[in-house]
């Protein structure tokens, strides 16, 4: 089984996982925006169970588009978002992919079209939606 390294731009906090995420997404929404800094976030998906964490995490929360809430948890020295967590998907933990020093699998869809810059260009073969992620993932 596969082991896969996430970590701050420090270091000061990392997470390792035992086995590939369950999916990797895609997000184009401007919070992703936000919080990465960059035109569109990629998070891979992990059940909670796959993680350990090592270092200090601080957590900052809000209310995706959906309503249901979102938290955030970044390194307090360097200020990386590492990873969050969902009320819609209570038993994973979405984590950063530039974080990682590992390979993970490719994107499995791209989400949030509607807010996707229009010279930002992904594989015509993706599954992509005009916003969230079809339910339940
Ligand atoms: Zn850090
Ligand atoms: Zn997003």
């Amino acid at each position: 089984m596969s082991t896969h390294q996430a970590s701050c731009q420090c270091k000061d906090l990392s997470a390792t996982f035992d086995g590939d995420p369950d999916f990797v997404i895609v997000c184009n929404c401007r919070a992703c925006q936000k919080r990465t800094g960059a035109p569109f976030g990629t998070g891979a998906y992990f059940r909670k169970t796959q993680m350990q964490v090592t270092g200090e995490a601080r957590g900052w929360g809000r209310t995706a588009e959906t309503g249901r809430a979102l938290e955030n948890f970044f390194c307090p020295t360097c200020g990386t978002t590492l990873y969050w967590t969902l009320e819609m998907r209570p038993d994973h933990v979405g984590v950063a992919f530039g974080a990682f020093d590992t390979k993970l699998p490719d994107p499995v869809r791209v989400i949030w079209t509607e807010e996707q810059h229009y010279w930002v260009a992904f594989p015509d073969d993706l599954p992509r939606f005009p916003k969230g992620s079809p339910e339940p993932r």
